[in-house]
């Protein structure tokens, strides 16, 4: 049986174009393609039921006089009243004037759309229209994610087709004797029940089993990749006296988490396998260190490391900590940013080439085409939920087979790391330095500002500084500044006249971000109003103030990121998050925001509260695109899984003959993700 698209009728070579844009060059692709959403359009309503805005099917018979009108050329309106057993609707159609030849009096007609209603009346426009349920009304209907020149209904059609074409050969990829266990659809019916569903209820066991198909394959990928990079090349460090006297100089205790996270480092560098670790912290509870001690052992044996950080903000400001913390051992850092001038650049990489830069600190610049290392050692990538895959894979390519440390604030539990991390052992630094005071977060409406700008001006008048935070407003396609800049003219001219107030967005002139970040963080400049640019790692410890302006549209992790730019130090800091919440879930968030400081803490309430939207960053991660699997929803089903995986792994499952299926595709997905996934 072919798998080709032109065996489908209704695809020619113009949309076989379109749908390879979309990703689809099978029948196998498209069967596999689905649907982002469903709208209900199986439950029929009385009129009289109906409220005013809801979309529902309704059975109607229409009434004698039905009417085109022509308003001006190529716009014309049929309508006509229609009624069932409680009431009457006036029904029109927007230039679908043959309308008129297909409705009777004597049938029962099916409507679906809009309903708009009044005391007076009710009225529906440009409605589904069907006599029989089954089509397109009356059925859980699939909504596609579609590019120009593909409809809904052609992929709906087309994937029906596809369907029953490729149905005999539609083969379990999941073992028989798992799928009784936990009570899934075979393939071949999840297939048609995702496209086609007859109930929520299969939908809903037809999503799930695809579901433990994905993460099943993934997760057992991930193992065959773990078991190949113990096999690989590998870097043996000895641990120098360097980490010991460079923690002795800090100035303050590492704290107990800190230093198991050290050990756990320093211990894979000992070992005879590449390290590949992802270290997770809180915001604040104090990563940076722990890199530094990581990257000093490297150094002392004679290897050159490379620093990762999302924006050049966080990057420029690593490069200084780093500048002076290392002040005592002779290091050469370099700092590799975007836009270098061509001779500058030339020498840096020239240096980087031949060795003469020990430690190299930058963006995604460092992994540009043309950088090359003498004898790269350790690849350190901070905030790396930021990252691209690709990205990350690029920076490992660069050197033999460099350790890898990946520092997140993002926390994903460790039980679904393995799914969503690949190949990383996980280090949870889950404390917070001593003295640190949790943040008062308040949330507040707009008519607070003045007493809320006040408090900022008291808090500089003690020493300390404030960061304001706008959001940038997305107006159609682009995101509009004006809002912003609005902003900060309004308060340096009005409120905060006489205090130094500077601006920083993502898009403004590099060396304006530049000088005004840098004088912020020398103090010179005492309140500074920005986008979420100063969203990760920026540390500002004498900033105790985040003002947060329209803090109901941000999700929770954004949130509690930006709140972690403050709380940096031993005084009392402070989050007030101005907002206009209307929603439920929007106050829902910020309470949580006003009640729990610690992240892990306020991740789980964000897998409660459904439908945040943004949960714990994953969806920007980049991390394997899972089709159908949600954090937050399937939380328990990845769990789930991960002791099925288990299992599995540990009984060597995976080469008998019932999981032959089950292996083939694991080989696939690993080629596939070994591309794009792989740390080191
Ligand atoms: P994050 O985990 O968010 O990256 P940072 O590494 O930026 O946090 O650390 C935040 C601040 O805390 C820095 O100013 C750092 O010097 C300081 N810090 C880190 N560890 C400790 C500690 N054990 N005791 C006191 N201060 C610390
Ligand atoms: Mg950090």
């Amino acid at each position: 049986m072919d798998n080709d698209l032109k065996d489908i009728k209704g695809i020619g070579d113009k949309k076989k174009k379109i749908l390879e844009e979309m990703g689809i060059f099978s029948i196998d692709d498209l069967i596999n393609y689905f649907p982002v959403r469903y709208e209900d359009r199986s439950k029929i309503k009385k009129l009289s039921e109906i409220e005013d805005g809801e979309t529902c099917l309704a059975r109607i018979r229409f009434m004698e006089g039905v009417k085109t009108s022509y308003i001006r050329k190529n716009m014309n309106i049929t309508s006509a009243m229609a009624y069932d057993d409680s009431g009457k609707i006036r029904v029109s159609f927007f230039n679908q004037a043959y309308i008129k030849n297909k409705i009777n009096t004597s049938d029962y007609f099916y409507i679906y759309g809009k309903f708009e209603k009044n005391k007076h009346d009710i009225k529906i426009s440009s409605p589904l229209i069907e006599k029989k349920l089954g089509k397109d009304i009356g059925v859980i209907y699939p909504i596609y994610r579609l590019k120009k020149g593909i409809t809904n209904k052609d992929l709906k059609n087309f994937i029906k087709i596809g369907l029953e074409k490729s149905s005999d050969k539609i083969k379990n990829i999941i073992p028989h004797s798992l799928i009784l266990d936990r009570k899934l659809l075979d393939k071949k019916e999840a297939l048609f029940q995702i496209h086609m569903p007859t109930s929520f209820h299969e939908l809903d066991r037809a999503r799930t089993s695809l579901a433990f198909e994905e993460v099943l394959v993934s997760q057992l990928s991930m193992n065959e990749i773990k078991l190949e990079r113990q096999k690989s090349s590998f870097i043996r460090f000895e641990r120098s006296y360097l980490v010991d006297d460079f923690i002795k100089n800090l100035g303050f205790n590492l704290t107990q988490a800190q230093k198991s996270a050290i050990d756990d480092i320093i211990s894979d560098m000992e070992k005879p396998v590449k390290m590949n670790r992802l270290v997770q912290g809180d915001v604040g509870s104090g990563k940076t260190v722990i890199a530094e001690a990581a990257m000093i052992n490297a150094l002392a044996n004679g290897y050159q490391v490379a620093f990762m950080a999302p924006t050049e903000i966080l990057a420029s400001q690593h490069y200084s900590t780093f500048i002076k913390d290392y002040k005592a051992y002779g290091i050469k850092i370099c700092f590799l940013k975007s836009d270098l001038k061509e001779s500058e650049k030339k020498e840096l990489l020239l240096g980087i080439k031949e060795g003469n830069y020990d430690l190299i600190v930058g963006t995604h610049a460092i992994i540009q085409d043309g950088v090359f290392f003498k004898k790269l050692g350790l690849v350190i990538t901070d905030e790396q939920h930021r990252f691209g895959v690709k990205q990350r894979k690029k920076i490992s390519d660069k050197g033999e087979s460099p350790d890898s440390i990946v520092m997140s604030a993002t926390p994903i539990p460790r039980s679904l790391a393995l799914t969503f991390y690949g190949d990383l052992d996980v280090s949870i630094v889950d404390q917070m330095p001593e003295g640190r005071k949790s943040v008062l977060t308040y949330a507040v409406d707009f008519s607070y500002e003045e007493r809320i700008i006040n408090f900022i001006k008291k808090q500089i008048k003690e020493g300390f500084q404030a960061y304001i935070v706008c959001p940038l407003v997305k107006d159609s396609e682009n995101f509009n500044l004006t809002n912003l800049i609005d902003l900060y003219k309004r308060l340096s001219k009005g409120y905060l006249k006489n205090i130094a107030t500077g601006l920083i967005y993502g898009e403004m002139d590099k060396n304006l971000k530049e000088e005004n970040m840098e004088k912020f963080l020398s103090g010179e400049i005492k309140v500074l109003i920005s986008t979420t640019v100063i969203e990760v790692g920026v540390n500002v410890p004498r900033a105790n103030t985040i003002v947060i302006y329209n803090a109901e549209r941000f999700g929770l992790s954004q949130l509690h990121q930006l709140r972690g730019r403050v709380g940096r130090s031993d005084k009392q800091s402070y989050c007030i998050l101005m907002h206009k919440a209307n929603k439920d879930t929007q106050i829902d968030r910020l309470k949580a925001m006003v009640k729990i400081n610690d992240g892990f803490e306020l991740a789980k309430r964000d897998l409660e509260m459904r439908g945040s939207g943004d949960i714990l960053g994953i969806r920007q991660s980049g991390m394997p695109s899972f089709k159908l699997v949600d954090l937050a929803r399937d939380y328990y089903l990845i769990k789930d899984i991960s002791l099925v995986s288990k299992f599995i792994i540990e009984n060597d499952l995976i080469y008998s003959k019932e999981y032959e299926n089950l292996y083939e595709n694991v080989k696939i997905f690993k080629e596939k993700i070994r591309e794009s996934i792989v740390f080191n």
